[in-house]
Order: C-alpha cells, then structure tokens, then sequence
C-alpha cells in the first residue's frame, strides 16, 4: 500500500524536533551537530535570535497579503538586494524551482520584445540542477530527472560540465541564455574556475545570448562573497536565487538587470505568496546579517580553517576519501569508499552531513558556524572514517 505521504524521498529515520545554531535534537535526545543546515538553506543555524523576532513581530501584525497590495517589507528587501548586487530588479519566488521557471520565461520574453522570437533555446551544462518543475528538469537535462516526465519542455541543450569549447559550437541564431550554477550542487560540489566563468560570459557577450546564474545553492554568502559570481568579477543578466536567502522560511528570488527584465511587464507573471510580508521579514533579516562585509570575512576564515581540517582527514584516510572540493562553506568530500557508508557512519557519530553526485558527501554548514563546532565536526568525521575503514577491512577479511 502505498505511504500516506508520496514516497519520493529516501529518508533517514531520523526526526529532529529542535534546533539550535548548529545543533539539532532528535526526538529520542541524541544531537547531532548540523553539517548540512537543510542542504544550505539555514544560513544562520537554527532559531536565529534577529530570525525568530523578524518571523515573530511579523507573525503578530499580518502573515499574507497579495501581490495585489503594497508590501513594503517585499520593498525593503528588493532594495537591499539591487544595492548589494548587479541587479536593478527582483522577482520573489517560493523556491529555487520557481526562480528557474521565472528565469526561463524571462529570458525568452526578452527576445520575444527584442523581436527575435526565434531566440528561445536554453544551453545547461551536465550534472546540472536547476529544481524539479518542468522548466527545472528541461534545464538540467540528465536521464535520472527526465525518465516518464515527457514531453520535456523544449529548447533545452546540455554541453559536458566545463567544456567551453562545446558551449561556444552549441550556440545558434536560436539560442536564447545559457544557465549555469557557478558550483554544481548536487552535481557533487563541483565550481566552475574563475577564468572559466569569465569565459563564458565573454562567450555569451559575443553571441548576444543572456547569461543565467542558479545561484540557488551557492549564493547568500555560501561562498565566502554575497554571490558567487563575485570571485570571477563578472555579472550574470539574470540570477536564480531561494535556499539560503530565507534562512529556512521558504523564500526565492529572481535578481536581474533593467534590460534582461524589459520584457516582464505587468500581467506576465506571478505568485500568489511570493515575496509575502512573512518570508520577507525573515529575508530581510538574513540579507542585514549575511550582506554585512565582516560576516563574509568570517566564512572565508572559516572555510579556510574547515577546508585545512578536511585536508588533513583526507591524508588520514586515503581508504574512504579522494579529495576536499569546493569553495567557502560549499565544501565536498569526494569519497573512496561508498558514499552511503560515509554518511551512515556520520549519522552513527551524531554528524549530519549531505550526499551529492558523483561519490561525494557535501558539508554545508550555518555560515556563521563557531571555531569550536568546526573542530567539533572533524572530531566526528574522524570517528567515522575510521568505522567505514574497520567495516571495510571486514569485508575484504
Ligand atoms: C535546490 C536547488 C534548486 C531547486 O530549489 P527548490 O527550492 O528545491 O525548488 C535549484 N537550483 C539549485 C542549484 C539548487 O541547489
């Protein structure tokens, strides 16, 4: 008989029913130290004190109103998002899979109003992830998350993962955007180099495509800078933002330049609760803490601290892990070992932590995780590396 929920997730009797910074009770009383913050969704740990009264005082004066009205803290939030980005407008979505349908559709409307209705080709790169709407999984492309789900939504083309010369052959009087994440995600933390990513926007540039980033995972401090666009020194003409910019209220963005967004005028799209008064007070709490110069000071002398640690358990145990891979607080351990074993014995040690592709187990900390809990985790990814090294020389015994 089938679950009353629908079975789509493969979950871990795990029930966690209280959290704190980077910590997260289970309901029998074990906590875990929180080394995936809900696939980087909780940027400042869990019952943030400035979060919990954004959502609180907001709570208590009106939860929704509809797009239809004034919603001066959607307002306020847009406007810190333009001042801290290229962007000169912004779309608040739910979700990061709503932020891809809105960056599609914008694209194609752009040149539909440019007439040239013929630009309406996508061009994603492999191992994508780009959410799971019909726009999401057209964009990512792979078999895994199209298989039964056809008629796919046309116009999308897929290029191996870095291969700029396949991108530049893969570009036609029909192509409209390319779309990228400056670090695959799920693809199993995998950033495109700097030089890399200005290349393909000197490649867009020069066939008059747009350039789309899904910043969806790595975006809102993740990487050290406010985007991650930023350490490559170019700008995207549309963004894809949701994960962390809601610090765990569910909350997306579509960031874009005056001209990529000419298009969208009134009555082209739409929400229901996007960008609604309480998803935006939260959001404009974690833009006052995270946009701030000095926090972002602090996840790159983290993630220095973290990605040395992790260096130094990858030389430890050449039997389970292959490398450290990653950016900032986006940090991937690529596994030698079955990444299952790693995460169970993770789970075993109390240690929360995330598979991705490609054998890797991803951490991605609260970005203002503490020193002590960093060495904490180590402590525990230690502990179980050494139970996959002893159950994997039981096997070979
Ligand atoms: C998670 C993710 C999405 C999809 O976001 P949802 O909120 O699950 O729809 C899209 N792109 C990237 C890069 C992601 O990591």
């Amino acid at each position: 008989m089938i679950t009353t929920v629908l079975p789509t997730y493969n979950r871990a009797p795990l029930n966690f029913v209280k959290g704190e910074g980077s910590w997260v009770t289970e309901a029998d009383g074990r906590r875990f130290l929180d080394m995936g913050a809900g696939i980087a969704v909780n940027v400042l740990g869990h019952a943030h004190p400035a979060l919990v009264d954004a959502l609180t005082t907001q709570a208590n004066a009106i939860w929704h109103v509809s797009n239809l009205y004034q919603i001066p803290q959607q307002q306020a939030l847009a406007d810190k998002l333009v001042d801290a980005s290229f962007a000169d407008t912004v779309f608040f979505t739910n979700s990061g899979t709503e932020s891809c349908e809105l960056a599609v559709k914008m694209a194609r409307k752009y040149w539909y109003e440019k007439g040239q209705p013929e630009k309406t080709d996508i061009i994603g790169f492999e191992g994508a992830f780009h959410g799971r709407s019909s726009a999401g999984i057209a964009a990512a492309g792979s078999e895994k998350m199209t298989k039964g789900f056809g008629p796919l939504l046309p116009g999308f083309k897929h290029v191996p993962w870095g291969d700029l010369d396949a991108l530049q052959a893969a570009i036609t009087e029909t192509t409209a955007a390319v779309i990228l994440e400056p670090v695959q995600g799920e693809g199993g933390i995998r950033p495109m180099e700097d030089a890399d990513l200005r290349a393909v926007r000197a490649i867009c540039d020069e066939a008059g495509v747009l350039l789309i980033l899904d910043e969806v995972q790595c975006g809102v401090g993740r990487t050290g800078k406010l985007f991650a666009h930023e350490w490559a020194g170019i700008t995207p003409d549309i963004m894809m933002v949701a994960k962390g910019i809601g610090g765990g209220f569910p909350l997306g963005a579509v960031l874009a330049t005056e001209e990529a967004a000419s298009g969208m005028v009134a009555g082209t799209h739409g929400s229901t609760y996007g960008g609604n008064p309480l998803a935006c007070s939260v959001g404009n709490a974690v833009m006052d803490i995270v946009a701030d110069p000095a926090f972002l000071a602090e996840v790159n002398r983290k993630s220095g601290l973290l990605r040395q640690k992790l260096e130094g358990l990858v030389a430890a145990h050449p039997d389970v892990f292959e490398a450290v891979r990653g950016t900032g607080l986006m940090l991937g351990l690529k596994c030698k070992a079955p990444q299952g074993n790693v995460l169970q014995a993770a789970y075993d040690a109390d240690l929360i932590t995330i598979p991705a592709a490609d054998n890797v187990i991803r951490l991605l900390p609260a970005l203002n995780i503490t020193d002590e809990d960093i060495n904490e985790a180590l402590t525990r990814l230690d502990a179980a590396a050494t139970a996959v090294e002893h159950s994997l020389e039981g096997q070979a015994q």
